[in-house]
């Protein structure tokens, strides 16, 4: 970075400061990833340079014999990957995907339906802080108190009883497979249109470690930058019939010029997405997650489900003595980084839940695989018995930090 280390040494030194956080730390938020080399030239390019306006052939500014090549060969790439009639890759992120999808099929006051956020579901499926919960009438379906698995009885009869306008489903904290099958049929009773948000799961999805929404859903969002391992950005499939609202909601309706960096970096990630070596990639963070799973529960820890079918994985830490907040904080100095969370019908509040949510995606970018997984529950019980042993912790961050060196991340120096 000779360029910025001269204009701003300031940002230059953080970015390497975070660079080598990003390194020596094993990164368990299940919503990040290591992005590619590639991905990252195509993100940090002169694309930025350039407005874009509109659609492909039909633009509101002269110049763009580059972007609508770009933004085509993306579109294609993601029907292709996914099996899905339509496209729309300018989203700047999840949430605005999500905002687009409500903007072009409901009107504000309309009921909408999401699965509650302290049961897993995201913040723009309905919640009250959220615009989606404000602007929108939201009825929010739960998780079975016992199995802890999605209320699908409930689903169905809380659509029944409120005829949304949307029916989302997907989530930001959830280990089991969704059934996308139930949701389509209740949406069909309901007349409802069903969009599934994969944002979690597109990497799996794409690398068929998980079924795929595409063919039941009218419309899937999707974040491009969790274990899809793209660049931060957002992407809407769709039914052929859909295309025409959602591409108006996006563009003119939420969004000016799309961030054709992103675009570019995007359609690397589906390349990226489309071969073999990914079809890998992804049932072993799902073969990754089971394993952490089962040998988290050898070391005492109740988890959410007790178990998990995808990357992710919540557990209780009460049944340890401890709650999320200090575990978190304590896994963070050992140099293990996750967040903390709620449990389903968790009696204590959200700014100290009573657990933590890991996931493997990163890990499993960077090549760790079973006997790494071991080890890292054996940590991570070392730190719930250690939970104030600042010297056992930074004992441990040092261990850690010497596993991270032996498996190079992807994008990042070593
Ligand atoms: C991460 C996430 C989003 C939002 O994505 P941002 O890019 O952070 O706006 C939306 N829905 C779900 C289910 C998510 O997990």
């Amino acid at each position: 970075m000779k360029n910025l280390d001269q204009i701003d040494p300031e940002i230059a030194q953080l970015i390497k400061d975070e660079t080598v956080r990003q390194r020596d730390k094993i990164r368990l938020i299940p919503s990040e990833n290591y992005a590619s080399s590639a991905v990252l030239e195509a993100s940090g390019s002169i694309l930025t340079n350039k407005y874009s306006e509109g659609y492909a052939k039909k633009r509101y500014y002269e110049g763009q014999q580059v972007i609508d090549q770009i933004e085509s060969i993306a579109i294609n790439r993601a029907k292709e990957l996914f099996g899905a009639e339509a496209a729309n890759v300018q989203p700047y992120s999840g949430s605005p995907a999500n905002l687009a999808v409500y903007f072009a099929f409901a009107k504000p006051g309309d009921n909408i339906m999401g699965l509650a956020l302290d049961h897993g579901g995201h913040l723009t499926h309905g919640w009250d802080v959220s615009i989606t919960g404000s602007f929108f009438n939201p009825i929010r379906y739960e998780l079975n108190p016992q199995t802890h698995l999605i209320d699908y009885d409930m689903v169905r009869d809380l659509a029944k009883k409120h005829r949304p306008k949307i029916l989302m489903a997907g989530a930001t904290a959830y280990p089991r497979i969704i059934d996308f099958n139930i949701f389509s049929e209740v949406a069909k009773e309901v007349d409802a249109l069903l969009c599934v948000d994969m944002a979690h799961i597109s990497g799996l999805v794409a690398g068929g470690a998980h079924p795929s929404p595409v063919p039941v859903a009218d419309i899937v969002t999707s974040t491009t930058h969790k274990s899809l391992r793209g660049p931060r950005g957002g992407m809407i499939l769709m039914k052929k019939k859909h295309r025409k609202a959602i591409n108006k909601a996006v563009f003119p309706g939420l969004q000016g010029g799309p961030h054709n960096h992103t675009t570019a970096a995007i359609a690397v990630a589906l390349k990226e997405a489309a071969t073999d070596e990914f079809k890998v990639y992804a049932h072993k963070i799902v073969e990754n997650a089971k394993h952490l799973a089962k040998h988290l529960m050898e070391q005492g820890f109740k988890l959410v489900s007790d178990g998990t079918d995808n990357h992710l994985i919540l557990i209780d830490a009460t049944t340890r003595g401890i709650t999320g907040k200090p575990f978190a904080k304590a896994l963070d100095t050992a140099g293990i980084v996750c967040n903390y969370n709620t449990v389903p019908f968790d009696p204590r509040p959200p700014f100290d839940p009573s657990g933590i949510r890991i996931g493997t995606p990163s890990m499993t970018s960077r090549g760790m695989g079973l006997p790494e997984m071991e080890q890292l529950a054996i940590w991570m019980n070392r730190v719930a018995e250690n939970i104030e042993n600042k010297t056992e912790l930074e004992k441990i961050a040092g261990e850690v930090k010497e596993l991270c060196n032996k498996f190079p991340a992807p994008g990042i120096p070593e």
